[in-house]
């Protein structure tokens, strides 16, 4: 009975990877860099596009590397 309530309250190291991954992934996506995540150019502050259209643009290549 010890030895199942250990394996519940930890995941599986495959869950561990996926959560990390998705972590990760996440993080580099909401934090602002300092450039435009389309195009490359410096911005001020914590916006991460120039502007609505890169924005867009950015998105929509995302989605078509994502679906192919
Ligand atoms: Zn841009």
């Amino acid at each position: 009975m010890m030895a199942n309530e250990a394996d519940k309250s930890q995941p599986s190291q495959e869950l561990a990877i996926v959560l990390a991954v998705r972590q990760a992934r996440k993080a580099s996506e909401l934090t602002p860099t300092g450039h435009c995540g389309y195009c490359g150019t410096a911005l001020a502050g914590e916006l991460r596009f120039c502007d609505a259209d890169c924005r867009d643009d950015y998105e929509r290549q995302a989605l078509r590397r994502r679906y192919g």
